[in-house]
């Protein structure tokens, strides 16, 4: 195990802006990246910018939040070296070769507390990898990001995060002529099953094992001298996939596309796209409009994760055995661990969400039968599981189906020695009175991208950044898309 990637050349004095960014990432073979600037634009504007996580990054916020040239690329930030990386990816299934198409990680920022973070551009032109791409991007879907991504955070979700969006002055075309913008993407590491693949697909085995190595000594230092480390890898990367889809499947969020290009390895939610929170609970959501047969339907999220760390598994196997028929056994019987592992995740999510400190047996028949008497009334998810922390049974629904489930609920939460101030505090810990609602999420980018009226997104980006209390949370935040605020007071007959 090598670990020269990650050894010290990052600049001992920041910059006056807190710039101190590294490139291990530019260390690594060259088939994994292409060197080259971002695509300067016509008039750089800032947008929003994230005072907060600026701060934690290490940067001088108040001075770069002026800088918009430095986030639209026309400007180069102290120490930067531009590059975009390659990889592959399955996309609903098919493998493609891919790559960086339109952004470029401009370095790592090595933060005052030591942490490591890649600092990239979404829509800064073409790239080696755009085919028949523009390389840019349109201002409501980096917007859209931008509050997506920061609410996740909010909601102890592990994500990527936005420090900044800029609008390019000028016009992308997508079904219609759209205002440019570039996105300042900041992640733990922007290495996705697809690298793996890239390199695999390359038949590539130094590359490949220069890459495992890096990413155990960025993600999972504590596994690199293991004796059979890339095994590890891979169940250290499962375990928290399994970890994150049960935390989406708890909030009732949907991403939309989950290609295996869009599965990041140090486990955090990346690439929102058509992505959303469901309102009434149905396993069969989907959001995205090209997503025909349903493949990331919410209720599939689970299977499909499965599904893209097999090709982790399969990327990965030169390094599992040298014996390729062992090492097939080897990937084999790690991922069929995956679901075991998800269910514990999942189960530990929803006994929080019910209040629940302990286990019993019957927890999941318990569980499943709620959800079943959700998915039948249309039942809103999140204001279901919130209401039933904060309201009287009678206040919440005299259906007779409901009342026997919440009578069997109440006998359980009795089997534990808990308070039901305990509970109750358990429960507002875990259920949120705020996620982003589609049609809010709506309303602010049109304000933005068509007056240029930027409040609307502010006051949405308040509230969602409290999701768990609910005394910050108006009404109209927390009705269900389609129905006027107010209209939806308890989660019954709706
Ligand atoms: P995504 O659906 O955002 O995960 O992107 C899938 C692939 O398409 C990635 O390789 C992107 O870099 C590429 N891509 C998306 N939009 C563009 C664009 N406007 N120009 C060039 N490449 C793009
Ligand atoms: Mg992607």
């Amino acid at each position: 195990m090598k670990a020269a990637h990650m050894s010290a050349t990052a600049p001992i004095t920041p910059s006056p802006s807190g710039w101190n960014l590294d490139h291990s990432y530019a260390r690594l073979p060259a088939m994994l990246h292409e060197h080259l600037e971002p695509t300067p634009v016509k008039e750089p504007r800032m947008v929003v910018f994230n005072h907060a996580l600026a701060q934690s990054l290490g940067l001088n916020g108040p001075a770069l939040a002026e800088q918009p040239a430095i986030f639209a690329g026309n400007e180069l930030p102290d120490g930067a070296s531009p590059l975009a990386q390659a990889y592959a990816g399955h996309q609903y299934g098919h493998f493609t070769g891919l790559g960086d198409g339109r952004a470029i990680l401009l370095g790592e920022q090595i933060t005052p507390t030591g942490e490591r973070y890649d600092v990239q551009l979404k829509g800064s032109g073409p790239t080696p990898f755009s085919r028949r791409g523009d390389g840019r991007a349109a201002l409501g879907p980096m917007l859209r990001e931008y509050i997506i991504s920061e609410a996740m955070h909010a909601l102890g979700i592990p994500t990527t995060r936005s420090l900044a969006v800029v609008t390019t002055g000028e016009k992308v075309f997508r079904q219609e002529s759209q205002p440019g913008a570039v996105l300042t993407r900041i992640a733990a590491s922007h290495i996705r099953v697809g690298t793996f693949e890239w390199a695999a697909a390359h038949g590539d085995k130094p590359a490949l094992q220069a890459l495992a190595d890096y990413t155990l000594q960025r993600h999972y230092p504590e596994l690199a001298t293991a004796a059979t480390s890339y095994l590890a890898l891979l169940e250290a990367v499962m375990e928290r996939q399994a970890r994150l889809i049960a935390q989406w499947q708890c909030v009732g969020f949907i991403h939309g596309v989950m290609n295996t290009d869009n599965v990041a390895l140090s486990g955090e939610t990346i690439d929102y796209g058509p992505c959303a929170f469901m309102d009434a609970f149905d396993p069969a959501t989907v959001f995205s409009s090209i997503d025909r047969q349903g493949r990331y339907a919410y209720g599939n999220q689970p299977k499909i994760a499965q599904w893209n760390l097999a090709r982790l598994a399969e990327a990965l196997l030169p390094l599992l055995h040298v014996d390729e028929k062992q090492a097939v056994e080897i990937a084999n019987k790690a991922i069929e661990n995956f679901k075991t592992t998800f269910e514990g995740y999942w189960l530990s999510g929803m006994r929080a969400k019910l209040g629940l400190f302990t286990e019993e047996a019957e927890d999941r028949a318990l569980i499943e039968s709620l959800l079943i008497w959700m998915h039948e009334h249309k039942a809103d998810f999140t204001n279901t599981f919130r209401s039933l922390g904060t309201t009287s049974n009678s206040m919440l629904c005299d259906d007779p189906a409901f009342t026997a489930w919440h009578a069997q609920w109440q006998a359980r939460l009795k089997r534990q020695p808990h308070s039901v101030d305990e509970v109750q505090q358990r429960m507002r810990a875990h259920n949120p009175a705020v996620i982003p609602r589609n049609h809010k999420v709506e309303e602010a980018l049109a304000a933005a991208a068509e007056s240029g009226d930027l409040s609307v997104m502010q006051r949405l980006l308040a509230v969602l950044s409290k999701p768990y209390d609910a005394s910050e949370v108006p009404l109209e935040y927390s009705t269900p898309s389609g129905l006027a605020p107010g209209a939806y007071q308890t989660f019954c007959g709706t």
